[in-house]
Order: structure tokens, then sequence, then C-alpha cells
């Protein structure tokens, strides 16, 4: 008689299997998406310590980690501006201090002089010299020496309520299991690198202290980028699988409407650019096929994305189809919706409009329209398809200003949005230019459109950057160009992540600006006002029954006044390029010269400084993108730390640019040969992978 020997692979190990384990924390776990044993050991360290060695006081650099040995001197507390506990402790080379700002009595009380201790932080300039600031520490019991690590420290990723410690043991666990168990080898031969996966993991969790520092700092050892590599892959891997589902749900067929659309063309008072052409082109061959069109329009701001929508609905719309048409924020819906107003009600097109802050009856109208299907367009934000939308049939859906739109989102529009005819056809516009790196991992499951021509006579806006102690003469310049008939938006900015603040930093600059702006009519705009007093100013506005207006950054995105000449932007060197960029799009947009002032606090900061000389000698927004990336990664980029587009573990967009072409060749390979490993590359790497490996 045989027993059958079932062979465990590490990724059908729960966690649970692990000492210390158990529901609570294995639920703990779970949230971060660690199931298994493997998870744990793809859970991989951010970074290192190094507490190999210990470094005499006389030696300390400030900026480095180190561990010390040391005797207490003296432990006091100190009431300065705040009141901390000092310890200044002393080797045989020099005197260092500990503060804690956070401490209890026992803590001072065991701190007594003569205490040995042994401590671990980041040496920095304090009051006293150099100081470490809530360094980790232990009191050395006896005179013979604790033993140095012999490996480095891993950092883990962590998150509330598991600390580096239970990381450590956890990850102590799974490693011994590695000698029973073999993590499971899934790229193709050819795309491994020839590094042994066990040998890689091991490695990375606990690298010897001879490893090269530099290299596992910057993400360049040869472990890091086999991984790297592979997490690459499988994300590649997920995106196209979610494409090739979309498009075997199959999707209405829009017939060519050139009558509607001529109609439509001859109300606009200028024509096409070669490059809007081309796109509208490109979107009418997608919509006329029977399965999915999935296109990303890029176009730069002021680049005329929006007609481009249009005439793609007006082809959904003259087959008897629904179209969508979403923006980030509100005040962009409104806009669109009065665009979209002018154009279509002369066309005979029912519009329906919805937002979050629409309620009761009118919210239930509208509802009702597009539930029967007697509007055609349908205006709005976020509402339109996270809420109990029903849609007669929608055949178009266009998300306006993609980079806030992502994947989980284009998730939740394939499970919403299918009908008896199929699925939707979804184009999605950003002018958040994407540097091909981003564009070839973030998005590929998109087919992408570029309109890379402004309208003509545009002039390019002239930046400049004004340090705020020159405020009055701002205020001055503003004052002529209000009495010279030309309209200026100011735009107030704080670094706190605070609608009220921001709201109550604006209301004080325009009574500012009121009290000292003779005959000068000046608006606010908020993110806290309600959606119809928002609606009105920005009417005004437009309409130039006001000069001048003051508004936050709710202003970013879309807002369209081309009479808007002037833009003044307080404590500009706190915004990203990205957010930099699109506010000083919105002016430039008529034919008169336009002038951006970016207003800073000095001192800047090196980054600071950086980001406004890129804004003073560049307006092409692919330029400024790809800086973007560099100072601030993908993450920051794309906004998608919210949205969760790419939350890569050990991969970097930036500094993994080069691996691209073979990830996608690997990847390819795997997908023409329908391969088995698709599916487990994928739960290895992406968190709720399932949505994505489903066939
Ligand atoms: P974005 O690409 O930033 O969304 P918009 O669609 O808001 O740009 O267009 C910016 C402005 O340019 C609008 O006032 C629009 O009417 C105008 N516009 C669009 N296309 C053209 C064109 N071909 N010629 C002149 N003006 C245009
Ligand atoms: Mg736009």
């Amino acid at each position: 008689m045989s027993t059958a020997v079932v062979i465990k692979t590490l990724d059908s190990l729960p966690v649970t299997h692990l000492k210390g384990v158990g529901p609570a924390m294995a639920e703990k776990l779970a949230k971060l998406s660690i199931n298994t044993v493997q998870d744990v050991l793809f859970h991989l360290p951010l970074r290192y310590q190094d507490r190999t060695r210990i470094t005499a006081i006389g030696a300390l650099q400030a900026g480095y980690d180190a561990v010390i040995d040391a005797e207490v001197k003296l432990a006091d507390i100190v009431f300065g501006k705040r009141r901390s506990l000092a310890c200044r402790i002393q080797d045989d080379t020099g005197t260092v201090t500990l503060r804690f700002y956070h401490f209890s009595a026992a803590q001072k009380n065991n701190l007594t002089p003569g205490t040995k201790i042994r401590c671990y932080g980041e040496v920095r300039r304090g009051s006293s010299g150099f100081e470490l600031y809530h360094p980790e520490y232990k009191i050395l019991n006896s005179d013979e020496p604790l033993p140095t690590n012999q490996a480095l420290t891993p950092v883990y990723p962590s998150s509330d309520g598991l600390s580096q410690l239970s990381w450590r043991k956890l990850s102590d666990q799974a490693l011994s299991l590695l000698q029973q168990y073999q993590p499971r080898e899934l790229l193709p031969q050819g795309f491994s690198r020839q590094v042994n996966l066990q040998h890689a993991l091991a490695y990375l969790h606990r690298p010897p202290s001879n490893a090269d520092q530099a290299a596992l700092h910057e993400g360049n050892h040869p472990f890091q980028q086999r991984l790297a590599f592979e997490e690459l892959v499988a994300h590649n891997l997920g995106l196209l699988n979610l494409r090739q589902q979309t498009q075997q749900l199959g999707a209405p067929l829009l017939a060519p409407a050139p009558a509607l659309q001529d109609r439509f063309l001859g109300q606009l008072p200028f024509d096409l650019t070669q490059a809007q052409r081309r796109v509208a082109r490109e979107i009418a061959q997608d919509l006329a096929l029977t399965k999915p069109m999935l296109r990303l329009v890029q176009g730069d701001v002021g680049s005329g994305k929006t007609v481009v929508a249009a005439l793609a609905a007006l082809q959904t719309i003259a087959s008897g189809y629904q179209a969508a048409m979403m923006a980030p924020t509100e005040i962009l819906a409104e806009q669109h919706l009065s665009n979209f107003s002018d154009w279509f009600k002369p066309l005979g097109i029912n519009i329906a409009w919805l937002s979050g802050k629409l309620k009761g009856k009118a919210r239930q109208a509208q509802l009702e329209t597009i539930r029967n299907g007697h509007a055609k367009l349908i205006v709005g934000t976020h509402a339109l398809f996270q809420e109990n939308v029903v849609f007669q049939q929608l055949g178009l859906a266009i998300i306006d200003e993609q980079h806030r739109f992502g994947v989980h989102q284009r998730l939740a529009l394939k499970e919403k949005a299918s009908h008896s005819a199929g699925h939707p056809h979804q184009l999605i516009m950003t002018a958040t230019p994407i540097p091909r790196t981003l564009a070839m991992s973030a998005y590929a499951d998109l087919d992408t459109s570029v309109i890379d021509e402004l309208p003509p006579g545009r002039i390019p806006v002239n930046t400049v950057v004004m340090d705020n102690n020159r405020r009055d003469e701002i205020i001055a310049r503003v004052h002529s160009a209000c009495l010279e008939g030309k309209q200026v938006y100011w735009v107030c900015t704080l670094i706190e992540d605070s609608e009220t603040l921001e709201a109550q930093a604006a209301e004080d600059t325009c009574d500012l600006l009121q009290s000292c702006l003779h005959n000068v009519r000046v608006g606010l705009v908020h993110g806290r006002m309600k959606p119809a007093e928002k609606a009105g100013v920005m009417r005004a506005y437009k309409t130039h029954e006001l000069d001048l207006l003051v508004a936050t950054t709710v202003i970013e995105v879309g807002v369209d006044v081309p009479n808007a000449s002037l833009m003044i932007i307080e404590n500009a060197e706190r915004l990203g390029l990205a957010q930099l960029h699109q506010l000083r799009g919105r002016v430039g947009r008529g034919s008169t010269a336009s002038h951006c002032l970016l207003m800073y606090q000095s001192p800047l900061s090196k980054a600071g400084k950086e980001r406004l000389q890129t804004m003073r000698d560049s307006s092409d927004g692919f330029v400024i993108a790809e800086k973007d990336l560099k100072l601030r990664g993908p993450g920051e980029l794309l906004g998608t730390r919210q949205t969760g587009l790419l939350q890569m573990r050990i991969a970097d967009l930036e500094r993994d640019g080069h691996m691209l072409d073979d990830v996608k060749h690997c990847a390819e390979q795997l997908l023409q040969q329908s391969s088995p490993q698709i599916k487990p590359l994928i739960d290895r790497w992406l968190a709720h992978g399932e949505q994505y490996a489903q066939v």
C-alpha cells in the first residue's frame, strides 16, 4: 500500500503554518494580501540597516545610522521648546546625546550614570552637537561584549499593528522553510537571468555583512533585479489579461455618423488641428468594431481633447446608444456640462447630469432619464460609475483626466457597465503626459493616441519666479492687468491636505485683494463651496463679470477661460510639477500673451528650486513629466498612492525602465503559449490577483 505523498508548495502553505500566527494575526496579514508562506517571502525589505559594526563616537557622521557602545554620563529632562529627555553618553573617543521627546519616568531612571548601553539610530546635528533622536537602545548588563549582528538588518514595509520585530520573526520562519520547499521558477528559460530564486530570496531577506550595500540601496543588486523583472512581467501580464477579458465581452458596433458630426463641427468657431483629426479618426475606427475600444488619448493641456471626445459621443448617440463623460472634479464636470449643452442642444440631444452632491428628487429625475434612455449624453463625476446608476444602454464611457482613474476603477467599470450588447467602449483622456516607461507598464492594457499639436496662434506662457516678499509689486501688476481688461487667476495653495484650511487661506487672500484693488471685481472659488455657488462664480468669471478669480487648486484641471492671461500661484515651491503644469495651463488659451508668476517662500529646498526652474524653462508637458518622474517617482506622478494603480514591491519604473522591452517579450511569450505559469505569476505579485487572472 502506498500513501499518496502530497508535495506542498510554498504558495499552498497558509501563513497559519508559521508559529505565532493565529487567527488575529492571519487577519491582519490578509489585509496586506499575505495569505501564504510564499507571500511572506515576497514581502521584501524596503531597505537595510547595517548593525554589523560598532562605530566610535569620534567617528560619527551626520546623516548616517550607527551602532554605538557607550556609558551613560548624564540623563536629564530638558525644558526647551519641547520637553525632552537628553541622555549624554560617552566612549573612549567622545560624547554624544540621545534625545527622546516621548519617554517614561522608568526610562529616565534606568539610564543612571555609569550604565553601559548599546544604541542604534541616525546621527543628526542637534543643539548640543551630534544627537540621535529616539534611538533604539539596549542596556548591557555585564561587561561581556554583546555580539554584533552577522547579517544586515532588513526593514520591511510595515503597516499599523505589525512591528519590524514581528516581520523579522515571520520571515525567519519562512526562510527556514525555504530549505524544504523550493519556490517555483515561473519565468521561461532565458529570462531568469541565471539567478536561483531560492538564493535570491534568502539573500534579500538577510544580506550578509559583506554585501554590496550601495547596490542594495539603489536596488541594482542582481538578486533585486531578478525579482524586479519578474514583478514587472507579472504586472504586464495582469494588464494584458484584463484587456483580453474585456475584449472577449464584445461591444456594440457604432457606425460612423458624418452628417451629425459635420453639423457639430460647423457650429464651432475654429477648424480642428491635424492632430485632432488624426486622433478622432483612430477613435472612429475603433468604435465601428464589435470589440470594446480601450484607448488612452494623451494631449497636453489646451490641446483640445474635449472636441475629440464630443465627436466620439456623437458617433455613439447616432447609433442609438448612450455616452457618458466622467470628470474627476465637480468644477470640471460642470464645465463639461455647460460646453456640451451649448454644443449638443442645437442638435436635439438630451443631456443628464449626475454628481455626488445632487440629491433627492432632482437626482431621481436624472437617474430616471438615464434609465429610460431619454438622456443620450450623461455628464458627471465619479458618481456615474460608483453609485446605483442604471444606463439604458451605455455604448461609450469617456473618462477625462485619466491619472485619477486607476486600474481598480477600470475593473469596476468593467463589472458595472456591461449589458446585453456587450461592454461599452472606453476612451480615457489625460493631460498628464505619460513617459514611455509608464505607458508601457501602467497602461499596457490600453491603445494610445497622442494629440501632439496645440491649436494655432497659442503663445507660450511666459513664466517668472518671484520671492514672496515682492507681493506688493505683484499686487500692483495684477491691478494694472485687470484695469486693462485682462482676467487674472490668483491660486492659493497649502501644504496640508486640508480643504478647510485651504478654503480659509483663499478667503483671507480674497479679502486682502479686494481691499487693495479698487475697481476690480474679485471672485472666490474653493472646494468647500456648494456646487451651485461654485458654478455661479465660474460662470461669472467666464462671462467676464469678474476680473480676478481667487481660487484653490480646485481649478487645477480642465477649467477653460480663454480671456484669462495672468496667473499668480502662491507657494509654488510646494506643488509638484504635474500640478504646476496643469495650473499654468489655465492661461495661454487665448491669442494674447500670457504670464504666470510663481511665488515662493525662501529659503528654497533643492528640489523646490529645481521644480521652479523646470517650470520657468519649459512649457512642454512631456519634458515636465519626465522631470517629474525623476524627482518624484511614478507613484506620485500618477496619483497612484490612492488608486493603487502601480504598487510595485521591488521594481522601480525609473530605475528599471531599461528592462521593459524584455519584460514585454517575456509576457508576450507566456501569453502566446497560454502558459500555465501566468496565473501563479500574477497571484505571486499582484494583490487581488484573482481579478486579473480570471480567464
Ligand atoms: P484640453 O485638451 O486641455 O482638455 P480643451 O478641450 O479644454 O483642452 O480645449 C482648450 C480650448 O481650445 C477650448 O477653449 C477649446 O474650445 C479650444 N480649441 C479646441 N480645439 C481647437 C482648435 N482646433 N482651434 C482653436 N481652438 C481650439
Ligand atoms: Mg480637458
